[in-house]
């Protein structure tokens, strides 16, 4: 068979990307499929980001992520939208299908598989208080209420941001979805099955800092997932895992996304393992 030294590549268009983690665990997955794959981080303006889509299309790339500023923005560059995607109204990964190109959003799509996956929850008839209304938030939402969470509030501390994303939601899905403005302490009710943290609260480098909830009266057995993946280990994990509750990290999340966009890129299904501790690594190292 003649030699084939020709790479397939993917990446992420963003600003800033350096240290965005996704291409080490997709490589990872990758290498573990014997796949002549390449993920690269690309710095890409908001100006630049049609001229960056054009050049994905010369360049004959498989996909491609986007991040912050370009999650809404290529939308008007793409040929189609997922119904998810349309209804988070973001899009964090590019499939090409038949050359034409189509946006996904994985973030809530592996927020789930977590959830099934590495906490063994069937989120069918579930109670969620989710806290926050920015994209992660969006994305979670909309597809817990798709896969029939029976009850979903939205916890906000801009009342405006959480409004917008509850009628959009409501639009989009016809799920039960309320709306309550975070203020002071909350208290989570005994009536939550799944507790969500969609904001950004206790990111590195605020790794002290804990979104102000009491979670003494939680039920026994109800799930605490965040979606903070730096550090793995929250301070709302921590306690929560203080309480006796059962907790779920953002590492979680960000390792199925990946997962997700792999099998949509590639048609095949990676190495879960390998692409888990290669981010773990990674992280460990930065
Ligand atoms: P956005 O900027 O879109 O939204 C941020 C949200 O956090 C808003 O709801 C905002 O509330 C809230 N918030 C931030 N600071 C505070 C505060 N001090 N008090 C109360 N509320 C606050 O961000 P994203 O949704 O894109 O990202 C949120 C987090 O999710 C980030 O940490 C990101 O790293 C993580 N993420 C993780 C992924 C994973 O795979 N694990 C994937 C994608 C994101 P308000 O509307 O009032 O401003």
């Amino acid at each position: 068979m003649p030699a084939n030294y020709q790479a397939e590549l993917v990446g992420v268009f963003g600003q800033p990307v350096a240290e965005n983690p996704t291409g080490v665990m997709q490589e990872a997955g990758f290498a573990a499929a014997g796949l002549n794959w390449r993920y690269l981080n690309f710095e890409v303006s908001a100006e630049k980001l049609g001229a960056a889509m054009q050049a994905m299309e010369a360049l004959g790339m498989r996909g491609i992520n986007l991040t912050i500023p370009h999650k809404v923005a290529v939308i008007e560059h793409l040929d189609d939208l997922s119904p998810e995607a349309r209804a988070i109204g973001a899009v964090n990964t590019v499939r090409l299908d038949n050359g034409r190109k189509i946006g996904e959003n994985t973030d809530g799509k592996g927020f789930l598989r977590g959830v099934r996956a590495d906490a063994g929850m069937d989120p069918d008839g579930k109670r969620v208080v989710l806290l926050g209304a920015g994209g992660a938030a969006r994305a979670i939402g909309t597809e817990l209420v798709l896969a029939g969470a029976s009850d979903l509030l939205v916890v906000n501390r801009s009342a405006k941001r959480g409004e917008t994303m509850v009628s959009d939601l409501l639009a989009a899905t016809g799920g039960r979805v309320r709306f309550k403005q975070w203020e002071g302490t909350y208290p989570v009710p005994e009536t939550c099955d799944l507790f969500v943290n969609a904001t950004s609260i206790g990111l590195y480098p605020d790794v002290d800092a804990m979104p102000a909830v009491d979670l003494s009266g939680a039920p026994d057995g109800m799930l605490v997932a965040d979606v903070v993946f730096n550090p793995p280990e929250t301070r709302l994990l921590a306690a929560a895992r203080k309480r006796g509750l059962p907790t779920l990290d953002g590492l979680s999340m960000l390792v199925y996304q990946g997962v997700i966009a792999f099998e949509m890129w590639t048609g095949q299904s990676p190495d879960e393992a390998a692409m888990k501790s290669a981010l773990r690594a990674a992280l460990a190292e930065g």
